[in-house]
């Protein structure tokens, strides 16, 4: 699956989600993204939820930006380094951030970093539309 392909279903299942919400504060809507009700309540949000398992082993990890608005994708390559082609990085280029090689292809690694998932970040950025959080990870 493309990084486009991705984003433009994950944006479609946060907005069904999101519209079912419409009774809920904001900081109530921040809370219903959290790790645990979510596996408990939305399981075709990610596929890492029927499996039991998760993107990041911490405390309250909240889905809400999944992926990251830091986040900077190109499916046709943002670039070339040393003859491989640049798919994806980070903006802010977070320390926990690291980069994998893949026959010629370099895509950013976001495992070790978990700074779009507390509660705390996501209300500093908080839009009902996630569509508008995201509207700069992907390379026009
Ligand atoms: S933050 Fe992690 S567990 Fe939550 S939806 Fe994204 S990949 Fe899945």
């Amino acid at each position: 699956m493309t990084y486009h392909d991705w984003f433009t279903q994950h944006a479609k299942k946060h907005h069904a989600i999101v519209s079912r919400l419409e009774h809920l504060s904001d900081e109530e809507v921040i809370a219903y993204f959290r790790y645990d009700n979510m596996v408990e309540h939305e399981l075709d949000f990610c596929p890492l939820y029927a499996k039991g398992t998760r993107c990041h082993e911490m405390e309250d990890l909240n889905c809400y930006l999944c992926a990251c608005p830091h986040f900077r994708f190109d499916d046709d390559g943002i670039g070339v380094e040393e003859g491989a082609v640049v798919k994806s990085t980070c903006a802010i280029d977070a320390p926990g951030g690291s980069r994998s090689v893949h026959v010629e292809v370099i895509h950013h690694n976001c495992s070790g970093c978990t700074i779009p998932h507390t509660d705390r970040y996501i209300r500093g950025r908080f839009d009902r539309d996630w569509g508008k959080i995201m509207s700069e990870c992907e390379a026009n």
